[in-house]
């Protein structure tokens, strides 16, 4: 990482009254265009000195390559879908991980270097530069960030109101085509719409309206020519420093009521297909669909001819599920992984001492489901849980996670295990799953006999399942097993996710 700035100690301390801004080049190797960029732009503020004076206004943090792995690897034959450079680098990192996908849960050294930097650096805006796939359109350099119904209203509406604006007519001005970032709802037919609801805290941006930090996401469109795409990227980096020089102020003051807000309710998860909020003028490249001889399905062609169209925008996805804010967290200290990964996020935690007995609620884990395809070098989990009230012993090295700190929504995303975000349904607690001990036949039938013997109750409800479920009747084991389930040892075969969470 390259620190640009005029102030000779800002690197060592990290400290300037001056806003900083934070801009990642080639997270996904093949999308260069922002390493580029960026060394021209170092070059003109500095050697070159054309740019020298934006440096009175902001400083500039630049991270040239993120995922060096995938750009050493290099050919002619990656990213089929994009125009240029001639050579290309890779997606995945030297263990096939999408950086891009790691935010949550820090699998890469590469983006625990990058959650490093951004609790050192406090940087004002963080930058994640991209180039796009999927279908064809007008615009040349795309850009956008979680809107304000997700997790940063203030910083939202901030980069919406102020930074949007000034930036789209930077690029305007240089001859450029900014627009909206285009997922679209059906890659065969903009018309359909283009989705813009929340991103995750896998991905970059999502990561950073949980944080509470404001961050873009750009995406050059992968059908535009390089040189035309390296040149609006810098045209954008240019912007946002003179943005930032100019409204820095401001976006400090939404950051600070962000960081402040404590909402009593968190969405975990978001409806996948919302519905329409508006129509949004989108300047579109005409298509046809046609038969394909090849696939036997549909083919689509983009004419080339620019069509200017009003399509509906899916902005405002409802929460699906959404988790109450508790007073804190509790994480066992045998889950070192999960307490070295809460502390790299920045989180504060408190360390126990001397050990500790709280009452918690706590996720029983009555059945769960493994996704059959490993993804992110994992095996997603989801648990149905039932919550019991119970007394827990924490030994000491333990540590209490407050959610009353800027990255309390933090917590709550990663520590609920009904979230899809949590560290326990990216597979971290997968040996608290399994039973631990059993119990042998001839021990139970002693201990069975004994059960029926002592209570009448017991035994009515045995002999009416022995009537009622052939099934368990037939089940030699099933039925030892359930005299198994009611007796004290039991208990300690109980599943129980090994976070626990205080409230009031
Ligand atoms: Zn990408």
């Amino acid at each position: 990482m390259a620190v640009i700035s005029r102030e000779k100690k800002l690197a060592q301390t990290g400290h300037s009254s001056k806003p900083l801004l934070l801009i990642q080049a080639g997270i996904h190797s093949g999308e260069i265009d922002g390493k580029d960029a960026g060394l021209m732009l170092i070059r003109d503020l500095t050697v070159r000195g054309t740019s020298r004076k934006l440096l009175d206004g902001a400083n500039l943090l630049f991270i040239p390559i993120l995922n060096v792995d995938g750009h050493e690897r290099s050919s002619i034959y990656n990213r089929i879908n994009q125009k240029g450079p001639v050579e290309m680098g890779w997606r995945a990192n030297g263990r096939f991980l999408n950086l891009n996908r790691d935010y949550g849960k820090l699998d890469t050294p590469e983006i625990q270097a990058v959650v490093k930097v951004m609790n050192r650096w406090q940087p004002d805006i963080y930058v994640d530069l991209h180039v796009s796939d999927g279908i064809d359109y007008q615009y040349d350099v795309t850009f956008g960030y979680n809107l304000k119904n997700a997790y940063s209203p203030a910083i939202a509406q901030w980069l919406e109101s102020e930074l949007r604006p000034a930036v789209s007519a930077d690029l305007e001005r240089m001859g450029h085509i900014p627009g909206p970032l285009v997922f679209a709802v059906d890659n065969r037919d903009a018309s359909k719409g283009i989705q813009a609801g929340p991103s995750s805290l896998r991905f970059s941006h999502g990561y950073g309206d949980v944080c509470h930090v404001p961050t873009v996401l750009v995406e050059n469109h992968s059908l535009k020519p390089y040189r035309q795409r390296v040149l609006g990227t810098y045209v954008l980096v240019e912007s946002l420093m003179r943005v930032l020089a100019e409204k820095g102020e401001k976006l400090r003051e939404a950051v600070r009521i962000d960081r402040g807000s404590r909402p009593p309710t968190i969405p975990i998860s978001w409806e996948s297909v919302p519905n329409p909020d508006r129509l949004i003028p989108f300047r579109g490249v005409a298509s046809r669909v046609t038969d394909s001889p090849i696939s036997g399905g549909k083919r689509v062609e983009w004419t080339g001819e620019k069509q200017e169209i009003m399509v509906p925008y899916f902005e405002s996805a409802k929460p699906l599920a959404s988790a109450q804010r508790p007073l804190a967290y509790w994480v066992p200290s045998a889950w070192e992984e999960i307490i070295e990964r809460l502390e790299l996020h920045g989180l504060k935690v408190e360390l126990l001492s001397e050990p500790h007995e709280v009452t918690v609620d706590s996720w029983r884990i009555n059945g769960y489901d493994l996704q059959k395809t490993a993804y992110e070098g994992r095996v997603p989990v989801r648990a149905t849980t039932t919550i019991e009230r119970r007394s827990v012993r924490y030994p000491s090295g333990s540590v209490r996670v407050s959610t009353d700190q800027p990255l309390g929504d933090l917590a709550i995303l990663l520590l609920e295990p009904d979230s899809p975000e949590s560290f326990f349904q990216w597979s971290f607690f997968l040996s608290v799953l399994q039973e631990h001990e059993y119990a042998e036949g001839y021990v139970l039938e002693p201990l069975a006999e004994k059960m029926l013997s002592q209570d009448a109750r017991l035994k009515a409800e045995f002999e009416k399942k022995l009537v009622e479920e052939p099934e368990f009747r037939n089940s030699p084991r099933r039925r030892l097993y359930w005299f198994y389930e009611r007796s004290p040892f039991f208990e300690n075969q109980k599943r129980y996710y090994p976070v626990g969470r205080e409230c009031q």
